[in-house]
């Protein structure tokens, strides 16, 4: 019912206790070193590369979306990039504003990631590098992503902003391909309110790396890259150290939530979840929900949770070669399945206090026959 209270929305940013954050950035008053790779910066980058598993090198940035533009150039890409459509604005930008050439390739209908079967079509000569996402945390076919890529000499960049601290047979996601981006975005799994980093595997590579997201400074007499500005500054790596104390009773939240949602809508006719996959340690991050010859469209679905206050989104919609500012250049139909998706795909309210009767709320309505749509069976 059209309850007045507070709007349910896709995601709430999970905050550590007030005291402990206020503990920590009091140090910063008496050090003045509010950022430049400082102590908080040192030991987020330490706690993270163990929890992520990370063997290689770790480095922090100010957000996610500069963590791959930075990739992209430190691992000196060129040409054509393959990648999906079917993920945030951040992934084709990060290709295009590196003067490269985004080629889409199709993802698979099981769990909206590339699609390797579709993949080796689209090299060229000029193809340097494969960009998948681990789209809602679904990781994806990583071994035959990168056969395919060793076959050909490509490196492969995840964008791994959904897939905080999942493991795959109990290897870090972050283990896969030659780097991932983590986003640390405040409505992520795990925040630093703005942030990301990459993880890489080859180590040699940290300097290069850290010297591009600082301007490209080497030493106090040195600028030896074009770089920019990409440094996590000391109130973000506070608030990352913070939040790393809480992470698993945050994903365990999560877990109870998604949990409730899959009791209620798995199963039910026309109402498609993500596979849980049980050699996947997942992270909850998102609830996407397909519906796909279900008795109602994904926009009647999204109006009617919006009239009783429920706030959930249209993620991913559109497809990324479809935006307008992109008009003209790509073919959004040779992607047909990522097109297709990206109309019948509601990401629902997720979040660790989301209580379970909001789920409840939200299933009701989602799962309640129109009138309309009477003749379409209702299965409980
Ligand atoms: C959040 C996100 C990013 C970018 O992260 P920011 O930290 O917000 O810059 C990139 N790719 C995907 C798929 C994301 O969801």
């Amino acid at each position: 019912m059209g309850r007045r209270e507070e709007p349910i929305r896709v995601a709430r940013s999970s905050m550590p206790p007030f005291e402990e954050y206020a503990g920590m950035i009091r140090e910063l008053w008496e050090s003045r070193w509010l950022t430049n790779m400082g102590d908080f910066h040192h030991r987020l980058e330490g706690e993270l590369k163990q929890y992520l598993k990370v063997s290689g090198g770790l480095s922090l940035f100010v957000n996610g979306h500069l963590a791959l533009e930075m990739a992209i150039q430190a691992f000196g890409l060129t040409g054509e990039v393959i990648t999906t459509p079917f993920t945030f604005a951040s992934t084709t930008h990060a290709i295009v504003r590196n003067g490269l050439v985004p080629v889409f390739c199709d993802i698979r209908p099981e769990d909206y990631t590339l699609d390797p079967e579709k993949l080796e079509s689209l090299i060229t000569e000029r193809t340097s590098a494969i960009i998948p996402v681990h789209v809602y945390g679904n990781i994806c076919q990583v071994e035959a992503i990168e056969e395919i890529a060793r076959k050909h000499n490509l490196k492969v960049i995840y964008d791994a902003a959904h897939a905080f601290g999942e493991e795959l047979e109990g290897r870090g996601v972050a283990s896969f391909g030659d780097a991932s981006m983590f986003s640390f975005h405040a409505t992520k799994v795990f925040h630093t309110i703005e942030g990301g980093a990459l993880a890489y595997g080859d180590f040699s590579l940290a300097s290069r790396i850290e010297g591009i997201k600082n301007f490209g400074i080497m030493d106090e007499e040195t600028v030896a890259q074009v770089g920019g500005n990409g440094k996590m500054n000391e109130f973000q790596a506070a608030m990352g150290i913070c939040n790393l104390n809480h992470i698993q009773e945050e994903i365990g939240k999560r877990k109870l939530v998604s949990q409730q949602y899959r009791r209620r809508l798995a199963g039910m006719p026309g109402i498609r979840l993500c596979p849980e996959r049980p050699e996947v340690k997942h992270n909850y991050a998102y609830m996407p929900v397909v519906f796909e010859g279900f008795s109602k469209t994904r926009d009647e679905v999204f109006e009617e949770l919006e009239k009783i206050g429920i706030y959930p989104r249209k993620y991913f919609y559109p497809c990324t070669n479809a935006y307008q500012c992109y008009r003209g250049q790509f073919d959004p139909e040779a992607t047909p399945v990522a097109q297709r998706i990206s109309r019948e795909v509601l990401t629902l309210p997720m979040y660790a206090d989301l209580p379970l009767e909001t789920v409840d709320r939200i299933c009701d309505k989602v799962l309640i026959v129109n009138a309309k749509n009477k003749n379409f069976c209702r299965s409980r």
